[in-house]
């Protein structure tokens, strides 16, 4: 998994992942060798320490590895070091990363604690100071993070480009014979500003151990070219995300194209998945869809997969429909426990199928599956475990002797981990 890129995906289709630094966020290894991470952000004022609080305690056991939270104003700021502490007290140690723009060098320098706190510091350099102050500003943010040990991500956002670097490689375009067109311009200064600002830090003293890029945009073809362009250029561990993704569907699908190409190029070691929630939408939703774009692609296993057929006109009854999204549900409820109970219960496969036609086949595929009646098939429903057919269940309490087998299933099969608990 950590050669170089050569462009070639092993025998099994998976990715050769491009060889980078890695970086420790917290306890959390980005890059190199480490899995691909996946990580959020809170949306709550984060001045509103119970508030965010919650919301972090909500993705960190949703699965997300680290959590950034805005660091906006002096509340903010302030709040930082009791969300700190509220969470260990949770026994929630996931690395929170502060996300600062225009003020983070007054920030960190009034609000020590803050500075301690934070895992890692987020610093977007089209947004440190404008003109003479631009320099002066990020080398202070940097310095902090010299000081203290921690890394940063130097995150170039499409929509806050350093306007110096952009001008000055319009002004180098127009001097060419072909002038590139804007598009080109843009994408280049993106990738120029994350490098140059990277090789600033580290001219600061900042290690390259301690430096994550990211360049995001929000236009899928345009995300794949500047961080196949930033990939080629550097080592430096990369931050994928489409920024500005948008609501429902459209975000998650545009998230996932762009990112399953970068991907499936061996290029990136963490991921966000930016979604616009739906009006008191649930903000965890971010980090399933992360997981399942992963999961989905066999590069992580997170929880354990259902494999459900579409349902067609054979399908009688909205039986299995919901049958497989209550399986579904009860499965990742209960990853907060497997997950440290019965290592190994992510990667388990469970097949809900509506009729007879594929459903004994892909339920013999996977580690339990079951095949709904169809129309016209008499109304009982085989239960295949390990590719064997075990039992036909009947009735009305499908769904729950159905869970049953699969929890049976798990504690036999995943073994209770020494030291874990039940709950
Ligand atoms: S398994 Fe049966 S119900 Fe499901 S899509 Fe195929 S034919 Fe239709």
């Amino acid at each position: 998994m950590n050669a170089p890129l050569d462009g070639m995906p092993h025998d099994d289709g998976l990715p050769v992942r491009r060889r980078t630094r890695q970086v420790m966020v917290g306890h959390i290894a980005v890059g190199g060798d480490a899995p691909i991470r996946v990580q959020s952000m809170t949306n709550t004022d984060t001045a509103d320490v119970a508030a965010t609080v919650a919301q972090v305690r909500a993705l960190a056991e949703a699965g997300s590895e680290v959590v950034r939270v805005t660091v906006n104003t002096a509340e903010a700021a302030a709040a930082v070091p009791h969300i700190r502490d509220r969470l260990d007290a949770l026994d929630c140690d996931v690395p929170l990363v502060g996300d600062f723009h225009f003020n983070g060098h007054r920030l960190l320098a009034q609000h020590p604690a803050c500075a301690q706190a934070l895992a890692k510091y987020r610093i977007n350099p089209g947004n440190v100071g404008k003109g003479s102050k631009r320099d002066e500003q990020f080398a202070q943010m940097i310095e902090f993070a010299c000081r203290l040990d921690k890394p940063v991500r130097i995150g170039v956002n499409w929509g806050s480009l350093d306007a110096a670097v952009l001008a000055r490689l319009m002004d180098e375009n127009a001097a060419r014979a072909v002038p590139l067109d804007a598009g080109a311009v843009m994408r280049e200064a993106l990738v120029t500003s994350a490098l140059e600002s990277a090789a600033q830090a580290q001219a600061w003293g900042l290690p390259a151990e301690r430096i994550v890029l990211s360049a995001k945009v929000s236009g899928v073809q345009d995300l794949i070219r500047v961080y196949r362009t930033l990939a080629s250029r550097s080592d430096h561990a990369l931050h994928l995300g489409l920024t500005e993704a948008g609501m429902g569907s459209k975000g998650i699908v545009a998230s996932s194209a762009a990112m399953a190409v970068l991907l499936q190029e061996g290029i990136g070691d963490t991921i966000r998945v930016s979604l616009t929630p739906e009006p008191g939408g649930d903000r965890t939703r971010e980090v399933v869809v992360a997981q399942e774009l992963l999961q989905t692609m066999g590069l992580r296993d997170f929880a354990p997969l259902v494999i459900a057929c579409p349902g067609c006109g054979r399908t009688t009854s909205t039986v299995f429909q919901t049958l497989a999204a209550s399986i579904q549900q009860w499965l990742r409820a209960q990853m907060p426990v497997w997950r440290t109970r019965h290592p190994g219960v992510e990667a388990m496969h469970v097949a809900v199928m509506g009729c007879v036609v594929n459903g004994p086949g892909e339920s013999r595929h996977a580690n339990l599956g079951i095949s709904l009646p169809g129309t016209g098939e008499s109304p009982v429903a085989p239960v295949y475990v390990d590719g064997e057919k075990t039992v036909t269940l009947k009735g009305e309490r499908i769904a729950e002797e159905f869970q049953q087998i699969v929890q049976d299933y798990v504690e036999r099969t995943y073994p209770a981990h020494e030291g874990a608990t039940r709950g």
